[in-house]
Order: C-alpha cells, then structure tokens, then sequence
C-alpha cells in the first residue's frame, strides 16, 4: 500500500495530473477506508465514483433487494438484478469496474446493534440514506468517533449536503434535523426523484470526500449547500452548532423555554447572520409555509428539508423542517428579531 503499482499510474494518470492530487494523493485514496450507508440512488453513484478514482476499501451497506422502482437512478442495478440484494449486485459490479477495490458487503438493517462494527475502521462515512432515524444512528456513532460524515438528502428535484466532523467542536446531523420524525416527511414514493439529481449531488458529496482524504479539510464544512435544481439555485447555508443539541452540545439551555413559540437567537456565524431555535420540539410543514409566503415573497429554493425566501433584496430568510430559522443580511440581533417576528405572522405551519 506504499506505491502505485506502474498499472495504477497509467489508470488514474488523468486524475494524478490534477493540481493536488498527484502520486501523493492517489495513493492516499488508495488507503482510505470507506463506509456508504445506503445503496439507492445516492450510494450506487457514490460507489461507482469512488470505485473510479481508485479508493481502496468501500464497505457498503443495504437491507433491500433490487426493485422495478429503483432501476431509473441505480446505475449498478440492471432488470435480470430484481429480487437480488442490493449489496450483493453492487459488490459484484464495482469489482468488475475495479479489480483492485476490496468491497465488503452487508446486507443488513443498520441499527444500534451494528453500527459499531460496521463503522471499525473506517475513515469517512457518506450519508446515502433516505430517513431519518438511521441516519442518527450513524450521526452519534461518527460523531462520537470523530469520522468526518458526508450527509446528502434528496427529493423530488432538489437536495442538500453537508459535511460533520472534520473539527475537534463540529456540528452535528442534530443540530439541523433534530426531532424530524420520518413519518413528518414526504416520501420519494409520494414526491418522486428526478435521476438527474443524483449524479449532480453525489458528484459535489464524493469531490468533498476525495477532499478530506487528500488535505483533511472541505470547502463544504460549516455550510449546508442546497441546490434546487427547478431554478438552478446552488445556495451554500452557513450553518452551526445547536447549544441545544441533544448530541453534541454539552450546555442544555432547554430548560429556559416556556413553550414550542419561544426561540433563542443563536449569536452566529459572523458577519450578518443569525439563527433562530426553537426551544421544545418544533416541525415546520413547508408545504404550508411555501403556500403562505409565494405571493407574498420570492422564494429562493424549495425542498422538502429548507425553504429559502428573498425577504427583501438582501435579506435571505431559510426555514429548516427542523424548526431552525436562518437569517442572511441582518444588520443586527435586534433586527433580524423584528424579521423574524415579521415573518412569523405570515405564516401557519
Ligand atoms: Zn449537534
């Protein structure tokens, strides 16, 4: 494992050639050790990407079998894979596409009882699930090791990415989507999922990883990057650390709310932004917000995690699912106070 072998030169010699990745970096790439959660959409384009670029290790985990439902945005999967597991096929077709790559495949139910083995030796972690619950599972574990997580979620034509753990006192998984139930979201089977997305998404989520692996370090880190593809809006949220995070936060200032109507400004990100919390539980129906606020506003993006409106020329105003409140362009606490204050008669959810 401490040099290319003159096969591997010639094979990756495109990307060798890249300003910071040289011999140096590939062989990097060829020690690192990496775990998908998740092997729909996100996690065959995500493979087959790190299969390419020529990392060493990839452990892939999935409980389903192959469907007629997955085939238009799983690249691995073809119609003589349906009822096969997932994993299975995937190992099968990476190797294909890489001989040198060493797959481990588990076709299992990622819960408490096993998210310690599969995270052992592992140096990144890429989020490729499609609920909630699981992926708090593997928040805490990685965030606990400290393993650098690439979190993506898609829906229907838009999708957000973020990246955890690249510092001692990062963020979290929590401190944006605590308390989200996943019966509260709107399935791919209601909302559909546009093929299209999964490439552009997972092509910015496995450059970020190649990143970290290579300098140890992402432009991604400390914002959460929306992109909707309806309007071609890529637009990188800064975002940080909830002092109410049930994961990482070690203060607990819960106890000073009164009810799910009081929020704390959070004294944030530098510059003119401001973040709002609420202080117990707080789901926002965006579907209803985006209703109440389309004609009132123009709306910047729209998922179903965050929806951002212009508020005004220079003020950006993003409601997570979440019941985090993000304003961009205040000139003061006081002021992004009375925005949110605004806001919030104008909307029901
Ligand atoms: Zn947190």
């Amino acid at each position: 494992m401490n040099f290319l072998s003159d096969t591997e030169r010639i094979r990756y010699s495109r990307q060798i050639v890249l300003p910071d990745i040289g011999e140096e970096g590939q062989l990097k790439l060829k020690r690192a050790r990496i775990l998908i959660a998740g092997m729909g959409g996100l996690g065959t384009f995500s493979s087959l990407l790190l299969a390419e670029i020529g990392v060493g290790f990839l452990r892939i985990v999935d409980r389903d079998i192959v469907e007629h439902t997955n085939l238009h945005r799983t690249p691995l999967y073809t119609t003589k894979d349906l009822n096969r597991a997932k994993v299975e096929v995937a190992a099968e077709r990476l190797k294909r596409l890489n001989p040198e790559l060493v797959v481990e495949p588990f076709a299992c139910h990622l819960d408490a009882s096993n998210i310690e083995e599969l995270m052992e030796d592992i140096d990144i972690v890429i989020d490729a699930l499609d609920n909630f619950e699981t992926r708090r599972i593997i928040n805490r574990e990685s965030y606990k090791r400290k393993i650098p997580l690439l979190f993506a979620g898609v829906g229907a034509r838009s999708g957000n990415l973020a990246i955890f753990n690249l510092k001692e006192d990062s963020l979290c998984l929590d401190c944006l989507y605590h308390g989200i139930l996943d019966d509260e979201l709107e399935t791919c089977d209601i909302i559909g999922i546009h093929p299209a997305l999964l490439p552009i998404i997972t092509g910015i989520q496995i450059h970020e990883a190649i990143e970290v692996i290579i300098k140890g370090s992402s432009i991604l880190d400390g914002s959460l990057l929306f992109i909707d593809l309806n309007s071609l809006n890529f637009d990188q949220i800064p975002i940080h650390k909830n002092p109410i995070c049930p994961v990482c936060s070690t203060e607990n200032y819960i106890q000073d709310f009164e009810s799910i109507n009081d929020y704390r400004v959070l004294d944030i990100c530098g510059g003119d932004n401001y973040m709002f919390v609420p202080g117990k539980k707080k789901i926002f129906e965006l579907e209803k917000i985006y209703n109440d606020l389309k004609s009132l506003y123009s709306i910047s993006t729209k998922g179903k995690l965050a929806v951002t409106i212009d508020f005004t020329n220079n003020i950006k105003i993003t409601l997570f699912k979440g019941g985090n409140v993000l304003i961009r362009g205040s000139s003061s606490p006081e002021n992004a106070q009375q925005i949110w204050d605004t806001l919030k008669t104008k909307i029901s959810g």
